[in-house]
C-alpha cells in the first residue's frame, strides 16, 4: 500500500462598498477608519473571499449558497463564525489547510501596520500556523471604485490536502 497526497487548490473573491457609520472589520481585525465595509453580515471581504477559496477546493457550494443573505440568521453575522461553521464542512470532508494566500485590495486605509494582526487573526480562526497564512495589501492607483476609495476588495487562493489519501 503506498499513500498519495491529494492536493486541491481554490479562489475566492470579494467587493463590499465603503460607507460611513459602519465598522471596518477585515479578516476577523477590526481597523479604525471613517468608512466600514457595507452588507448583510459584517461585510468581512477577507473572510467571505477565505470562504470561497476553501469551499471551492473542496468542491463545497459558494458562500451565497451555504449562508444564503435572506436569510435573517446571517443579518450583522461575525464573518469568523461563518468561517467556522465553513471550515467544519471542508474538515467534515476529510480536507486539512496547506496555506491560504491573501491580497487585499484598497485605497484607503493604509493596510500595511495591520497586516501582521490579520494574519494572525486568520491562522487562529483556521487553526493553522501563521507560517501558512500570506497577506498582502494593494492599492488600485486611484483607478475604479476600490482605487477611488468607495469600495474594498479581496482575492483569496487556498491550498488544501485530502487526509489519509491512500491507494492499494
Ligand atoms: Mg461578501
Amino acid at each position: 500500500m503506498r499513500s498519495s497526497v491529494i492536493h486541491r487548490i481554490g479562489i475566492g473573491t470579494d467587493l463590499h462598498r465603503l460607507e460611513a457609520g459602519r465598522r471596518l472589520v477585515l479578516g476577523g481585525v477590526e481597523i479604525a477608519f471613517e468608512k466600514g465595509l457595507a452588507g448583510h453580515s459584517d461585510a468581512d471581504v477577507v473572510l467571505h473571499a477565505l470562504i470561497d477559496a476553501l469551499s471551492g477546493a473542496a468542491g463545497l457550494p459558494d458562500i451565497g449558497e451555504q449562508f444564503p443573505d435572506t436569510d435573517a440568521a446571517y443579518r450583522g453575522a461575525d464573518s469568523g463564525k461563518l468561517l467556522a461553521e465553513s471550515m467544519q464542512r471542508v474538515r467534515g470532508l476529510g480536507y486539512d489547510v496547506v496555506n491560504v494566500d491573501v491580497v487585499i485590495h484598497a485605497e484607503r486605509p493604509k493596510l500595511s501596520p495591520h497586516k501582521d494582526a490579520i494574519r494572525r487573526r486568520v491562522a487562529e480562526l483556521l487553526s493553522v500556523a501563521v507560517e501558512q497564512v500570506s497577506i498582502k495589501a494593494k492599492t488600485n492607483e486611484g483607478q475604479d471604485a476600490v482605487g477611488r476609495g468607495e469600495a474594498i476588495a479581496a482575492t483569496v487562493v487556498a491550498g488544501l490536502t485530502l487526509r489519509e489519501a491512500k491507494t492499494a
